[in-house]
């Protein structure tokens, strides 16, 4: 029986007592509701509160039958939660609900500012436990059939983003998407010009096989094949959906019609690409 278990049998949803309730900071997966973890439901089953990125897929809130659910978090270029505020939120509702949750899309600890929430919530006192999710990487590679690692070829991974909030210090991830066997580039389809540009200018090949994944586990879920020159105009083509660039020689099967163990309609968007 999981904590939250426990703590939601006691009959009291709401209370005033110090020190409180407890925060777990979820992992939602993806998107596809299936690819939340056992743990994660059963949590979402006994939350009060639910705080959620806008990402997450409004199935998955379901779980949390009877919590009261609010859109927190970010989609860039639209209006967003201010992290402080939203770390606020957290602390106040530990004072006032005994199972918090805070449901980031993918894994909290990836690209989630799930750091500043921890802090925040260790600075007040308020007990708190993260629940690790599918992350977007994983969901894309295993949409594709591919694996990120190779015997022999690939044996190192590297999660990057390009991004930096304002005022955050710059950060060389062309550094180590150069050494990588394999990198998975988060939050880059907007950045596709910079991101190809930058990379062959530091020595990445041109030809180096990369496959934009737009939407990994939704409906609307499409794969984009090309090579490291050709990224600008794979994301002209892609929608406005999440999407990762997935980009390494793991990747050269994807850019023909081979070896592809596609799901659902990855195939077609693939023949079409
Ligand atoms: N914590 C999340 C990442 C948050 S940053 C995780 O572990 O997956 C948001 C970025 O994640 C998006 O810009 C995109 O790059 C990626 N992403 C999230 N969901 C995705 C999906 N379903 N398909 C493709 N990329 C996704």
């Amino acid at each position: 029986m999981t904590e939250a278990r426990r703590e939601g049998s006691r009959d009291a949803s709401v209370c005033s007592c110090a020190p409180g309730g407890k925060v777990y900071l979820v992992g939602a997966g993806p998107g596809a509701p299936d690819l939340l973890t056992l743990r994660a439901t059963e949590i979402l089953k006994q939350a009060d509160i639910v705080f959620h990125d806008a990402l997450v897929h409004p199935d998955t809130l379901e779980f949390a039958e009877r919590a009261e659910k609010i859109a927190v978090g970010k989609r860039s270029g639209v209006y967003s939660t201010g992290q402080r505020f939203i770390n606020k939120r957290l602390v106040d509702a530990a004072r006032r609900y005994r199972v918090v949750v805070r449901l980031k899309g993918g894994d909290p600890t990836l690209f989630g500012r799930a750091q500043e929430e921890v802090d925040a919530l260790r600075g007040a006192g308020v007990n708190f436990e993260i629940v690790p999710g599918v992350t977007a990487a994983m969901a894309a590679a295993a949409e594709l059939g591919v694996s990120l690692t190779r015997r022999g070829t690939a044996r190192q991974v590297v999660f990057v983003t390009p991004r930096a909030a304002d005022g955050e210090r710059k950060n060389d991830w062309t550094a180590s998407v150069l050494v990588a066997d394999t990198a998975v580039i988060y939050m880059g389809a907007g950045l596709a010009e910079s991101i190809s540009v930058e990379l062959i200018e530091r020595g990445k090949a041109k030809d180096t096989p990369l496959v934009l994944v737009e939407s990994a586990t939704f409906p609307e879920r499409r794969a984009l094949p090309g090579t490291l020159a050709e990224l600008p105009k794979l994301a002209l083509k892609a929608g406005a959906g999440p999407a990762v660039v997935l980009l390494g020689e793991v990747f050269r099967d994807a850019l023909g019609d081979r070896a592809l163990t596609p799901i659902g309609n990855v195939e077609s968007f693939l023949k079409e690409a």
